[in-house]
């Protein structure tokens, strides 16, 4: 936990924040819709895989 008091999105693919000017993107995650995923630009461009938190799916 950081205590800078900035709540920036996590990466759910690399683990980095994401910076408000980085055009990450986040959706819902499509197997239970609960968790709110969130990739940064390069992960997104890279298409690497992330892992819901919640139920554990596994997507592109
Ligand atoms: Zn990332
Ligand atoms: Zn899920």
């Amino acid at each position: 936990m950081s205590s800078t008091g900035l709540r920036l999105p996590i990466c759910s693919s690399c683990g980095k924040p994401i910076p408000p000017f980085e055009r990450g993107t986040s959706f819902r995650c499509p197997n239970c819709g609960e968790v709110v995923i969130w990739r940064c630009y390069k992960c997104r461009r890279l298409v690497n895989p992330y892992i819901c938190p919640k139920c554990g799916f596994k997507g592109p």
